[in-house]
């Protein structure tokens, strides 16, 4: 019995190590895919915060940002969007602008002359997922252009060389 289990778990041993031979190429394509693309996730909630404020990425990459609402309330109420704002742009100005365009333009003023990227404006329990490309290497300002809320819900994508 004893030998026989010895012997299921050494050819157990054997395939593992088939398996983690097979795992290592599977990993070096997954290495190559994320060589050219760098997957980021936000999220916002009901307490007006996001749950990060510092974000990475490098230039050229492409970027996929998933951002959640994991409250509850109504987006007419608690609504958080990402808004990737250009350089130089002034974030109380653009939130304003943003303000006066409101629902209708889903809070993006200017037809997003000064964004790089945003997601849509959401309410609790909803997802959005956006891809763009990573700009040149710099700081860049993102906030919730909800009315109110870039005091609060504001942050920096870092954009590496
Ligand atoms: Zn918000």
């Amino acid at each position: 019995m004893a030998t026989a289990l010895a012997l299921i778990l050494s050819s157990c041993g054997e395939t593992k190590k088939e398996e983690k031979s097979s795992l290592k190429i599977g990993q070096n394509t997954t290495e190559i895919v994320a060589s050219s693309g760098t997957a980021l996730a936000l999220s916002g909630n009901d307490m007006m915060q996001y749950d990060k404020n510092e974000l990475m990425a490098k230039a050229g990459e492409k970027i996929t940002l998933t951002f959640r609402h994991v409250g509850q309330l109504d987006k007419r109420v608690m609504g958080h969007n990402f808004v990737l704002l250009k350089p130089g742009t002034n974030i109380t100005g653009f939130a304003n602008e943003a303000a006066s365009a409101g629902a209708a333009a889903d809070w993006i003023p200017n037809d997003g002359a000064q964004v790089i990227a945003h997601t849509k404006m959401l309410g609790g329990g909803q997802t959005d997922v956006i891809t763009f490309d990573a700009p040149e290497p710099g700081v860049y300002d993102f906030i919730c252009s909800f009315p109110g809320h870039s005091g609060m819900m504001r942050g920096t994508l870092t954009i590496a060389p």
